[in-house]
């Protein structure tokens, strides 16, 4: 394993330090009963520190040379799976039944597509603990009012709680990343989104932060209608909470059903 040359176009930076590696594993503590499944094992630090404590591992790589030799380092590991895919294209329902949960380092460049393709499965999925681009974590956990609260936000608080953990500096890798890194517990919750409206109503709000609610939405809604939900037209988007984008990404659906 200690040939392998890092792939750049793979995002691989991997976790060499031992102390933070430990941390990711107690923080997740899988049971004996728990099935994972991890993006991108890489040169399997966490793989390692996982697959003796839970019944079952999954993982997903997308490079032929390290899924060549996880292959052989796991071969007499009944618990251990492999899949050599991108994880992107993986059709995570075909994995059975059991609920999930799901870790990973991920490449910084596939991480917020990744997570919301995960998010759609979500129904079955216990939790997620992810390290990401720091600048991520917190887009994703911010609350209304933030500077970073936008789409991000809004839908991974409608689909799941999150819960940054902590940060991961740079010098825990190989190679070291030039950003910092955290940590993500996101918690799935149980609700029907309707994702299409969602985005609409998402996309329109965040495309330019400073307007008002009425300049902002007027191609979707009319003034009367935001009064309805009881928002004042001169609001600024970053001003709604979460159930409110949901509220008006519900009425969106139902007038286009
Ligand atoms: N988990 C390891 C660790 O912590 O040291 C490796 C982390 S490295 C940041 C990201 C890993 O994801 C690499 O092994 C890379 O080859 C793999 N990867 C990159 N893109 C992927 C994709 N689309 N699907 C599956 N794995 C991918």
């Amino acid at each position: 394993m200690d040939k392998h040359r890092p792939r750049k176009r793979f995002g691989q930076n991997f976790l060499t330090d031992r102390n933070i590696i430990e941390r990711i594993a107690s923080a997740i503590r899988p049971s004996a009963d728990q099935h994972l499944l991890e993006i991108g094992p890489g040169q399997a630090a966490l793989t390692e520190a996982l697959l003796p404590y839970c019944g079952k591992l999954t993982a997903v790589e997308i490079d032929r040379d390290l899924a060549a030799t996880l292959r052989q380092r796991f071969a007499a590991e009944a618990r251990f799976e492999l899949i050599e895919a991108d994880a992107l294209k993986v059709d995570f329902a075909t994995l059975g039944d059991a609920p999930l949960r799901v870790v990973g380092n991920l490449p910084y460049n596939i991480s917020t597509p990744l997570v919301f393709h995960l998010l759609q499965s979500r129904a079955r999925i216990i939790d997620f603990h992810i390290m990401l681009q720091r600048e991520v974590a917190e887009r994703m956990a911010a609350r209304p009012g933030n500077k970073t609260y936008g789409r991000l936000s809004v839908a991974v608080s409608l689909a799941a709680r999150a819960d940054i953990l902590f940060d991961v500096p740079p010098g825990a890798f190989f190679p070291p990343p030039k950003v910092r890194s955290s940590i993500i517990r996101l918690t799935p919750r149980d609700v029907d989104l309707p994702w299409r409206a969602l985005d609409r109503v998402l996309q329109a709000a965040f495309s330019a932060r400073r307007k008002t609610l009425r300049n902002a939405l007027g191609k979707l809604f009319s003034a009367e209608q935001l009064q309805a939900h009881g928002l004042d037209p001169q609001l600024r988007p970053e001003n709604l909470s979460p159930d409110q984008f949901l509220a008006l990404a519900t009425t969106l659906h139902q007038a286009s059903a």
